[in-house]
């Protein structure tokens, strides 16, 4: 299934507590998942489809 839900920034699975899973900002289409530590690290994630990046 494509729900998977990865880590926007470093690509590992969000199956923790404490993960952010949200649509894109911008666009509304895309799924963008954070990590706890991308998160922590405030690393940019970029939106497949519409190339929005943010913190
Ligand atoms: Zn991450
Ligand atoms: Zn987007």
């Amino acid at each position: 299934m494509e729900n998977e839900r990865v880590c926007n920034s470093c690509g590992v699975r969000l199956t923790s507590k404490g993960t952010t899973f949200f649509s894109c900002p911008m666009c509304g289409e895309s799924q963008i998942g954070r990590c706890t530590n991308c998160r922590d690290q405030s690393v940019p994630y970029v939106c497949p489809k519409c190339d929005f990046s943010g913190p």
